[in-house]
């Protein structure tokens, strides 16, 4: 995709609240009216209990979650008819991958590409060669529209309104505000309604993960560039280098975009692919992912039965190949329970669900027959095998 549509524009994650969103309940079957919900049908206690229980349910409701943000947020139009876009602008591809974090809850990392998106090198050109001072000001502003570094404030004389839900509630577990609200009382609930969501959702803290680069004796330093004291409080276009330096008002708020906020409800993030060292960065991140293949049951046996078969080969008593089997017994079991699977991974791979997420079709490319094909062309001396 590199290739054919250039570099992505944005990298987002999103990591859809299933032991709060009341839609997964939907997905267990409850009849419930999520646009309406009664006190009742919220309960943390009773959510985190199902989503533990039936890993099928937050399987379903992950994919389900995902497909919409594509659909509704992002808006792709797999015919390329529709010109007005989504959220990021007219949306020409996009990849993602599915991950499993720690307590087994899945999350998406999407690559995002935009029509008429320019590459970091061609923003540059405009930047720092062309001085096109235009051009910066719409990048700086479109930058700052689409991407949010702070909890918003509450609204004043809010306090006469009628209680936005996530003032009550897990800001997860209830919708936004009512749209047949007055627009101006709209507004208003809608400001306090991303306060909360956003005090809730983005606000980092810090974990032992967080440090897991810093060496023994350096100063600890927060590997997602999070602190109290990170601010840049305003988005920076160096005239000179093309560098820009985007606005972070709180040092402990992760980026957001508030729409994408305010419709996935849940923790997300969000970076703009402004030079071509993080594109790199992104597209090894990816095709590491895409690449790395976990130990497969079925290989692993096949290696034990070599393994048991040269045994059988070995002139030994037959105490000491009992000893032996034993041993090998031990490591199939070792190799097999030591691999660590999620249950909404599983469930999702046996409910045939997508493990990843993608506009486009892509053909498999066999590594090995490709090389030898290579190697027969054009040998070179690194893989030649002759001395
Ligand atoms: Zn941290």
């Amino acid at each position: 995709m590199f290739i054919t549509e250039g570099i992505p524009s944005f990298f987002v994650t999103i990591n859809p609240a299933d032991i709060y969103n009341p839609v997964l309940n939907v997905v267990a079957g409850a009849d419930i009216d999520v646009d309406n919900l009664c006190p009742h049908d919220i309960s943390y206690d009773r959510q985190t209990r199902l989503v533990a229980n039936n890993p099928v349910v937050p399987a379903k409701f992950f994919n389900l979650w995902v497909k919409k943000f594509i659909s509704e947020v992002l808006a792709y139009d797999p015919e390329h008819k529709d010109l007005e876009g989504g959220i990021l602008g007219v949306c020409k591809g996009y990849y993602g991958c599915v991950e499993c974090q720690g307590r087994g809850t899945l999350h998406q990392h999407m690559l995002v590409w935009v029509h008429g998106a320019l590459s970091p090198n061609k923003m540059k050109e405009r930047i720092s060669k062309l001085k096109d001072e235009n051009f910066c000001e719409k990048l700086k502003a479109f930058l700052d529209d689409t991407i949010s570094t702070h909890v918003p404030p509450l609204p004043e004389q809010f306090e006469q309104d009628t209680p936005v839900p996530s003032s009550k509630h897990h800001p997860c577990a209830v919708r936004g505000p009512s749209l047949d609200l007055p627009t101006e009382e709209y507004e208003r609930a809608r400001q306090a309604d991303l306060h909360y969501l956003v005090e809730k959702c983005q606000t980092h803290e810090h974990k032992k993960t967080c440090w897991k680069h810093c060496k023994a004796g350096q100063a600890k330093s927060c590997r997602f560039g999070l602190d109290p004291s990170n601010i840049t409080p305003e988005t920076i276009i160096d005239m000179e280098t093309g560098e820009i330096t985007l606005q972070h008002l709180e040092g402990m708020i992760n980026n957001y975009c508030e729409v994408i906020m305010e419709s996935v409800r849940c923790n997300v993030d969000i970076k703009p692919v402004l030079s071509g060292a993080v594109a790199k960065a992104l597209s090894f991140y990816f095709t590491d992912y895409i690449t790395k293949s976990p130990l497969k049951a079925h290989v692993a046996y096949a290696a034990l039965e070599t393994a048991v078969k040269k045994m059988g080969e070995l002139d030994l008593k037959a105490d000491d190949k009992m000893v032996l089997k034993r041993l090998l017994q031990k490591c199939a079991n070792a190799m097999i329970s030591q691999q660590e699977l999620a249950g909404p991974e599983v469930a999702s791979h046996l409910l045939g669900l997508e493990d990843h997420f993608t506009s486009h079709t892509f053909n498999n490319l066999y590594w090995t027959s490709f090389e030898h094909a290579i190697e027969k062309q054009d040998p070179s001396p690194e893989c030649s095998t002759k001395s």
